[in-house]
């Protein structure tokens, strides 16, 4: 049986000597521990918080940011991290995701979706979103319900999103709770609640961690040396502790290049960006709610560039889904009755409806934290972020709306009207995914990355990053599915350098 040990018990002075301690218990951190657990490894996880809300804990994360939500609204710290409130949405990266696109300015993963692959299936069972089902799948499972809505050649299609445990009244899942008796089952493991890291020492040459800075809101301290670590404490919050951990190299760990904290990105989701109208009226329920297709799998369709047009186009990732009924108004009825008239089809019956998006942001270094003058309640100092969104961006995205649009008049389905042009149309009605991407990237070479290949922090031997903050290039996919992939590549690859 492992230990769940309240830190706020454990005496001032403690030391502790896992071979590996997990910084932050959010589905990165857990997914890691629950993957090693047939190793003989000794871990250490160490989480801020306890197995719930704790608005004390919680104030830890406040700070200041400009054009995003505030910084202690969209994230939760306590054992579960963000899946406590998670909206359940998955969807695996595309393989264009992965590659350099000389019109995405410092995209590109060091490694194609090939090197995921082998981690999809078990990432799939741990967020519970039953049988592998996006894309082929889904449209197999989806002739139950009506036919997808036909679509002219080109450039987008209809791809699918899955959900975590969502059924009925049943939440997502959430890690925390749905796993902490795998956690206590798990002989090597030791998970220490209400126990924040609060520096990341390096050996005096820079190129090890030597042991972590432990403490608790009641005063106590501790120290661990452990042989290897990894930093799993979310998005945002992984730039924070390698920036506050700045006593050996100057700039903070991993910041020789002066990366970390910047190419912050979210999924930013504008609502109301086109009207979609069906001829015929008729547009299947999986577009429009979460569906549940048998084998334990809940579906929704969504509109998707293809990798080939993206590559052809020059567009970024982007996922448009179909959101509420509109009613035309009488502009809007001539335009459908004289389109439908040219194109010779019966619009008698046409329905409308508004769609939304998820979008994929191309990377911008000014996008980014940095250290605020101000200190949460144990000295550390609060992060500001500097957000915002680029006319580049939406320039893309209208251009897969008018190859959508093309494709439905092609195929004489229906057609579209855009509803955003201006900057201020656009911002209007925005929504952010709170997936927090970007802050300690990936790349092979250190002036363009924090980590490398394996995740492993740029000339610091034994510390590791886990999460969306090393994710070079983004996707409009929601992140924790394919983050849970590449935690679990991780842990094969510590596995291997630990033994
Ligand atoms: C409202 C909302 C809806 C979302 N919906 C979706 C969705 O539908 N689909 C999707 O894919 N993603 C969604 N997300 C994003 C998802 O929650 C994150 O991708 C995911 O939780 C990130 O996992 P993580 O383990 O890297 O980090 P986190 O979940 O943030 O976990 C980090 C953990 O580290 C702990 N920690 C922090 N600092 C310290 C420290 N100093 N010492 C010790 N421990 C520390 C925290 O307490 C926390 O438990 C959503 C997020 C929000 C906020």
């Amino acid at each position: 049986m492992s230990a769940f040990i309240d830190a706020r018990t454990i005496p001032s002075g403690t030391t502790q000597t896992p071979d590996l301690a997990i910084i932050g218990g959010g589905p990165a951190g857990i997914a890691l521990a629950m993957a090693l657990a047939d190793s003989k490894l000794k871990i250490l996880l160490l989480e801020s918080g306890g197995m719930n809300f704790d608005p004390a804990v919680q104030k830890m994360y406040a700070g200041s940011q400009t054009g995003y939500e505030p910084l202690d609204g969209d994230r939760l710290r306590y054992l579960g991290g963000g899946t406590n409130h998670w909206g359940g949405w998955c969807r695996p990266m595309d393989e264009s995701d992965f590659e350099v696109r000389d019109w995405v300015p410092s995209s590109g993963w060091p490694f194609g979706r090939a090197a995921l692959e082998p981690y999809y299936p078990r990432a799939q069972s741990l967020v519970e979103a039953g049988a592998w089902a996006y894309d082929q799948g889904g449209n197999a499972l989806a002739t139950r319900h009506g036919p997808i809505l036909p679509l002219g050649k080109g450039g987008v299609y209809t791809s699918w999103f899955q959900f975590s445990k969502m059924r009925g009244d049943v939440l997502p899942t959430q890690f925390g709770h749905r796993y902490e008796q795998d956690l206590r089952a798990q002989a090597n493991l030791t998970v220490w609640l209400n126990a924040n890291v609060t520096g990341i020492r390096l050996a005096a040459n820079g190129t090890s961690v030597d042991h972590l800075d432990v403490a608790t809101l009641n005063g106590r301290q501790f120290t661990v040396k452990p042989r290897y670590t990894v930093l799993a404490c979310g998005g945002i919050e992984n730039a924070r502790l390698l920036l506050v951990s700045n006593d050996v190299v100057k700039p903070g760990i991993g910041n020789a290049a002066d990366l970390v904290g910047r190419y912050f990105a979210d999924n930013p989701i504008p609502r109301d960006v086109a009207t979609l109208v069906v001829f015929g009226g008729r547009l299947a329920p999986y577009y429009r709610d979460n569906q549940d297709m048998g084998h334990g799998a809940i579906l929704r369709a969504t509109f998707a560039p293809s990798d080939t047009w993206r590559r052809q186009a020059r567009v970024a990732g982007s996922l448009t889904t179909v959101e509420q009924t509109v009613v035309l108004d009488d502009v809007g009825k001539a335009a459908v009755a004289t389109t439908a008239a040219a194109l010779g089809v019966d619009a008698s019956s046409a329905q409308a409806w508004s769609l939304g998006c998820g979008l994929e942001l191309i990377p911008d270094p000014d996008r980014r934290v940095t250290l605020a003058p101000e200190k949460d309640a144990l000295g550390l100092p609060r992060l500001k972020l500097a957000n915002s969104i680029s006319d580049e961006d939406f320039a893309r995205y209208r251009h897969t709306l008018a190859e959508l649009g093309r494709q439905l008049l092609a195929s004489k389905a229906g057609m579209l009207r855009i509803n955003c042009t201006t900057r201020d149309e656009w911002m209007k009605n925005m929504d952010w995914g709170h997936h927090h991407l970007g802050t300690t990237r990936m790349h092979d070479d250190p002036r363009r990355g924090v980590v490398n290949s394996n995740a492993m922090v740029h000339g610091v031997a034994n510390l590791y990053v886990a999460g969306s903050s090393v994710f070079p290039s983004y996707s409009a996919s929601n992140p924790t599915l394919n983050l849970i992939a590449l935690t679990l590549r991780l842990a094969d690859y510590l596995k291997a350098v630990m033994a």
